[in-house]
C-alpha cells in the first residue's frame, strides 16, 4: 500500500488529467486480478468488479484521484515530481485505500455476500461538474445495479485511528455566483452625475451577509462569502464596471432553493435603489452530501466489530465544505466517512502545501472500507 500511495503521490494531475493515475490504478487492478473498464464520457474514470457467485447486494467503494495546483513543501522522500501540482487533499491516500480494501477482500471472498464494485473517479476537486456525475452518466452505478455506495475523505481534524461518521447533512452544497455591477464611469468628484458602481458593489457585499443571518432558520447552517471584488483603476475615476464573486454553502435543499432566490432578489434591490444595473450568474456546484440513516448505522455497526466501539467518533456538525460523493447518494444509499490522520502537533490542513497525513492510516482506511462492505452485505434484508 506504501507503494501505490507513494506513485499516486510522486505523480500527481489535476482535475480531469488523470492519465498516468489510470494507468496506475489499472495496473494495481491487474495485479490483484480484478476486471476493471473505464468509465465516463471523456473523463479517466475506472470501475473494477470483484466478483463474487453470490448474489447478494452489490456495494461500491469510492476513491477520488485528482491533485491540486499547489507547490509542495513536504519532507516526504517521494514528494511531487510535478512542480505545482501536490496531492494536498489526499486522494492518493483514498485510491490506495480502495485497492488495499480490494486486496483484503479479494483474499477473503466468502466473506462477500455479492459483488464490490471499485469506483475511481476523476475531477473531485473541480467544483461544478465535477468527475461523479460523469461516472453516474456513464453507468458506473449499473451492471451490475449497486445498492449501496461507500467513500472516505482524510480528515486532519479527527486523530489517528478515529473514523467520524454522522447522519443527516455532513457537508454542504458549494453554490458560485458572479455580479456584475454596472454604474457610470466618470470623475470621482463628480459622483452626482450617475450610478456609482463602487458604492453598490460595497453595500451588495454587506447587504448579502444579511441573507445568512435573516432568511434561514439560524440552527441551519449557511455560509455566504464574497472571495473577490475587481473594479476601478485609480484614486479619481470612477469605474463603469465592479466584478464580485463568491460562493453559498447550504446544507438542505430547501435552504439552498430559498438562498438562491432570495441573493437574486437582494441584489436585485439593492442594485435598484442606487440606480445601477446588475447581471447576475448563479451556478449550482455539487448539492449537500446527505447521509441516510439506515445505510449509516449498518457501517457504523460493522465498524464498532471491527475497531472497537471508541475508534468511532460522531461528528455533529456538518462540514461547509462540498464533496461530490452527494452526487452517488441522490442515487443510492450508502454512507461518507471521515478517516481520522491527525498525527502529533498540529497537523497541516486540507489543500496546505505541508499536508502529510500519517501513513498507519492507509491500513485502517482499507480494513474500514473492506469492513463496511461486507457489513452492508450481512445487514442487508
Ligand atoms: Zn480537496
Ligand atoms: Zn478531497
Amino acid at each position: 500500500m506504501r507503494a501505490w500511495r507513494a506513485a499516486f503521490h510522486q505523480e500527481p494531475e489535476l482535475s480531469g488529467q488523470e492519465v498516468r493515475t489510470r494507468e496506475k490504478v489499472l495496473q494495481a487492478l491487474r495485479e490483484l486480478g480484478i476486471p476493471a473498464t473505464p468509465v465516463g464520457n471523456g473523463v479517466t474514470g475506472i470501475v473494477g468488479l470483484l466478483d463474487t457467485p453470490r448474489a447478494g447486494p452489490v456495494v461500491a467503494l469510492r476513491a477520488d484521484m485528482d491533485a491540486l495546483p499547489i507547490v509542495e513543501r513536504t519532507e516526504l522522500p517521494f514528494r511531487s515530481k510535478r512542480p505545482g501540482v501536490m496531492h494536498a487533499c489526499g486522494h492518493d491516500v483514498h485510491m490506495t485505500c480502495v485497492l488495499g480494501a480490494a486486496l483484503l477482500l479479494s483474499r477473503h471472498r466468502r466473506a462477500l455476500g455479492g459483488p464490490v464494485k471499485l469506483l475511481f473517479q476523476p475531477a473531485e476537486e473541480e467544483g461544478s461538474r465535477g468527475g461523479a456525475l460523469p461516472m453516474i452518466e456513464g453507468g458506473c452505478l449499473e451492471r451490475p445495479k449497486v445498492d449501496y455506495v461507500v467513500g472516505q475523505h482524510v480528515d486532519p481534524g479527527l486523530p489517528l485511528g478515529k473514523l467520524g461518521w454522522g447522519i443527516g447533512p455532513f457537508m454542504a452544497a458549494a453554490d458560485f455566483f458572479r455580479l456584475t455591477v454596472k454604474g457610470r464611469a466618470g470623475h470621482a468628484s463628480t459622483p452626482q452625475q450617475g450610478p456609482d458602481a463602487v458604492l453598490a458593489a460595497s453595500e451588495i457585499v454587506t447587504g448579502l451577509q444579511a441573507l445568512a443571518s435573516r432568511v434561514r432558520d439560524p440552527c441551519d447552517p449557511v455560509v455566504v462569502s464574497v472571495g473577490s471584488i475587481h473594479g476601478g483603476t485609480r484614486d479619481n475615476i470612477l469605474p463603469e464596471e465592479v466584478v464580485l464573486e463568491g460562493t453559498v454553502r447550504t446544507v438542505r435543499p430547501e435552504t439552498r432553493e430559498l438562498l438562491e432566490r432570495a441573493l437574486r432578489r437582494r441584489v436585485r434591490g439593492i442594485a435598484a435603489s442606487l440606480g445601477a444595473r446588475v447581471g447576475i450568474v448563479y451556478r449550482r456546484g455539487y448539492p449537500p452530501l446527505v447521509n441516510p440513516p439506515e445505510a449509516t448505522r449498518a457501517v457504523v455497526r460493522a465498524l464498532e466489530v471491527e475497531f472497537g466501539r471508541s475508534a468511532l467518533v460522531e461528528v455533529e456538525q456538518p462540514l461547509l465544505g462540498a464533496e461530490d460523493f452527494s452526487r452517488y447518494l441522490e442515487k443510492v444509499p450508502g454512507t461518507f466517512l471521515r478517516l481520522g490522520v491527525g498525527g502529533r502537533g498540529a497537523p497541516a490542513s486540507l489543500h496546505s502545501p505541508t499536508f502529510a497525513p500519517d501513513e498507519a492510516a492507509l491500513v485502517i482506511g482499507a480494513a474500514t472500507l473492506a469492513a463496511a462492505a461486507v457489513g452492508l452485505q450481512r445487514g442487508h434484508g
